[in-house]
């Protein structure tokens, strides 16, 4: 059974009123896919049928999110997924004290694709405390020097002038970027525009010329999750606030809030979009091939599985496509992509504290500081009953070096870069988890960030299907970022399908 395009497109949510349509999409191919419908031949001699109309690699939202709209178009779907556990990069650490959430926390009050999501799966959301969040108040250590934000303001190690020596060093990356935004009252997908090519240049260059000292570049280095200010393209930048500028402040929740998390953990989400499936969500079947031929696709897993369907959508973080074969090979701007794009990247490491050591010493628990350690945060307890937890977030280029270092050695290097600094931490903290987004072989990164000049190359190429293969992922979209992103692009994906395959 299918539907229409008019149809389809009068039943999508409220959510998908500022998608814009890809052009692949304005005319209708919609072809009969029942079931076990159309043998084909993949090789000279192996007849191979598909054994079901889709099948969507990946269980994170993007993911999930096109499985969910193309069966409620009908679409007998299959979802495959490489790790043991859903939900990709939303990971609630429920054996963490606190549990908090590894990846996707906030849900922004304009993420209508993800919110009508939510309430139709009857989760509830709860607003957060945010001062647990990147903006809690911080103790600086910068140069070696204990700074609190108070004493900021007039202390020798301030870097800006005037009204701006109030600003505190973890809002310098987002309220200095932000300024003067050429983005500014744009339409969401504007970055991509020819005109704005101009500031896809260096992000230190961008700031450089706009009369920011080297010492606030530096400090902006603490936050930036790409491999450095010099790495990332400040049309990344800019829109990253642009689209942050659209979610606070313009929408609201109807209790007047602009974030949300999901009550019980973000987790429950993914579950619960797996479970509204009519197939079971297979777990632990690690795609390594597609093979295309007369209209089939066949998925090998590395598992020796193989799964057969006339369309299929992967949500693979790109950088991780390096490790798929594709036959027919993947060529021009889309291997370039594969073999360029990166990924932002963080490590975590959680502890519980025995003691509290910062009764000890007197001092706030929370650091925010320019050296290796970054960041050392006791984290905000769900529950009162809750011990103490602490977690160590290191991310952009000082996070490089963790690649090669084993959980153990993590662990030492950040237990005694802590004790250096903060002598008090020696033997109250004790080791619980490293999380990293790119720690296994499924995942990137956090997110993907555009280098110096990809803007312009790869940007408006990354929705391009190859074959009878429609790719998605926050990597893919054009007008949100982060989990909002993930469904705007599965919502694409899955219109690839319904209206053109
Ligand atoms: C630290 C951190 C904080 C964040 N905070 C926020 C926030 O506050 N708000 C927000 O909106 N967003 C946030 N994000 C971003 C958000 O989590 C992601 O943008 C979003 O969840 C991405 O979803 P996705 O479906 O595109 O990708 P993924 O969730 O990565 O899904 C891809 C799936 O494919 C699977 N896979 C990979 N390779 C294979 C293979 N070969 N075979 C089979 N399966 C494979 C993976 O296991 C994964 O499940 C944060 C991310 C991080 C890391």
């Amino acid at each position: 059974m299918k539907t229409n395009r008019r149809k389809f497109i009068q039943g999508l949510t409220a959510a998908s009123a500022g998608l814009i349509i890809p052009a692949s999409c304005t005319s209708k191919a919609n072809t009969e896919n029942s079931k076990n419908e159309a043998p084909s031949i993949h090789s000279k001699n192996k007849p191979v049928k598909s054994n079901h109309d889709v099948v969507v690699v990946g269980a994170g939202l993007s993911g999930l999110h096109a499985a969910m709209l193309l069966e409620e178009q009908g679409y007998d779907v299959q979802v495959i997924e490489g790790r043991n556990r859903l939900g990709g990069r939303v990971y609630t650490l429920n054996d963490v004290p606190g549990k908090p959430e590894a990846a996707g926390e906030y849900i922004g009050a304009n993420y209508a694709r993800m919110r009508n999501t939510v309430e139709k799966l009857g989760l509830e959301m709860h607003s957060p405390d945010m001062g647990g969040g990147a903006n809690r108040p911080w103790l600086y250590n910068i140069k070696g020097e204990y700074i609190t934000a108070k004493n900021w303001e007039s202390h020798k190690f301030n870097p800006l002038e005037g009204e701006d020596r109030t600003l505190l060093p973890h809002r310098y990356l987002s309220t200095i970027s932000n300024r003067d935004n050429p983005l500014q009252d744009k339409p969401l997908n504007a970055w991509l525009e020819d005109e704005y090519h101009k500031y896809d240049i260096p992000h230190d260059q961008y700031l450089r010329s706009k009369g920011v000292n080297e010492e606030t570049i530096k400090l902006m280095n603490v936050v930036i999750h790409a491999g450095g200010m010099h790495n990332t393209s400040a049309m990344n930048e800019l829109r990253r606030y642009h689209v942050m500028n659209f979610s606070s402040g313009k929408t609201t929740f109807p209790d007047g809030t602009s974030w949300k998390m999901i009550k019980g953990g973000n987790s429950l989400l993914p579950e619960a979009m797996a479970g509204s499936l009519k197939n079971e969500v297979q777990l632990g079947r690690t795609v390594v091939g597609f093979k295309e031929a007369d209209g089939v696709v066949q998925v090998s897993c590395a598992d020796g599985s193989e799964y057969t369907a006339k369309q299929v959508v992967c949500s693979i973080p790109i950088t991780v496509l390096k490790n798929v074969t594709f036959d027919p090979v993947v060529q021009g701007i889309t291997k370039d992509a594969i073999n360029e794009m990166d990924y932002g990247l963080s490590v975590q490491a959680h502890f519980l504290i025995t003691e509290p050591f910062w009764e000890q010493d007197g001092m706030d628990p929370n650091m925010w500081t320019d050296g290796p350690l970054e960041r050392f945060a006791v984290r905000t307890k769900r529950d009162p009953s809750d011990p103490d937890a602490g977690l160590a977030f290191i991310n952009g280029p000082e996070s490089l070096k963790f690649r090669l270092m084993t959980d153990d050695q993590v662990f030492s290097y950040v237990e005694n870069k802590l004790a250096e600094i903060r002598p008090s931490t020696k033997g109250k903290l004790k080791r619980i988890m490293i999380q990293s987004c790119e720690r296994d072989i499924h995942g990137a990164g956090d997110w993907v960030y555009w280098q110096p000049g990809q803007v312009k190359k790869y940007a408006n190429h990354m929705r391009k299907n190859h074959g009878n293969i429609h790719f998605c992922g926050e990597h893919t979209a054009i007008m949100e970022r982060g989990m909002e992103g993930a469904f705007e692009s599965g919502e694409r994906a899955a219109l690839d399908i319904i209206l053109n395959a």
